[in-house]
């Protein structure tokens, strides 16, 4: 299962050359999984528990990417001055794309059926950083430091 960015500069398609029926997938602005709730983000909900009980997905690889206007569009929002950085703000940005996808595995998390099959191992949650500008796509594994409740 992939969950990539609306934006068609990204399509996970091309840029990692999906024949029909290989990935099943999620395009929304700047690749967004939200948190489990039973009655809100229904849509996003609905296909994270068709690809992980029906289909029996292995891997659920969240995808974020450079110049994601989703991403600007957050970092443009102004915030109260409490914390500054001494990064450019297309640096700033980048880092932005990728924390917003480790924030999307945390959220996959909540959902109980992709929590459970993480735990039993037949789930792998990664995190994709796609770069077109410098034609790189970087790959990582769920932190497990980070949810230090699931090494058990
Ligand atoms: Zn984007």
């Amino acid at each position: 299962m992939v969950f990539a960015c609306s934006d068609s500069r990204v399509c996970p398609s091309h840029v990692l050359d999906f024949q029909p029926g290989e990935a099943f997938m999620v395009r929304n602005i700047a690749n967004m999984v939200p948190p489990y709730d039973k009655t809100k983000y229904s849509g996003v909900g609905a296909a994270i528990e068709y690809a992980v009980l029906h289909l029996k997905v292995e891997n659920i690889v969240v995808i974020g990417h450079s110049c994601c206007g989703g991403i600007k569009g957050l970092m443009s929002i102004p915030d109260d001055g409490a914390t500054s950085s001494s990064l450019s703000f297309e640096e700033q940005c980048h880092n932005c794309e990728k924390e917003a996808v480790n924030v999307s595995l945390g959220n996959l998390l909540t959902y109980p059926f992709v929590r459970e099959a993480v735990v039993k191992k037949t789930l792998v949650l990664k995190g994709a950083h796609y770069d077109f500008v410098k034609g790189s796509f970087e790959l990582w594994d769920l932190d497990f430091k980070i949810f230090p409740c699931l090494t058990v």
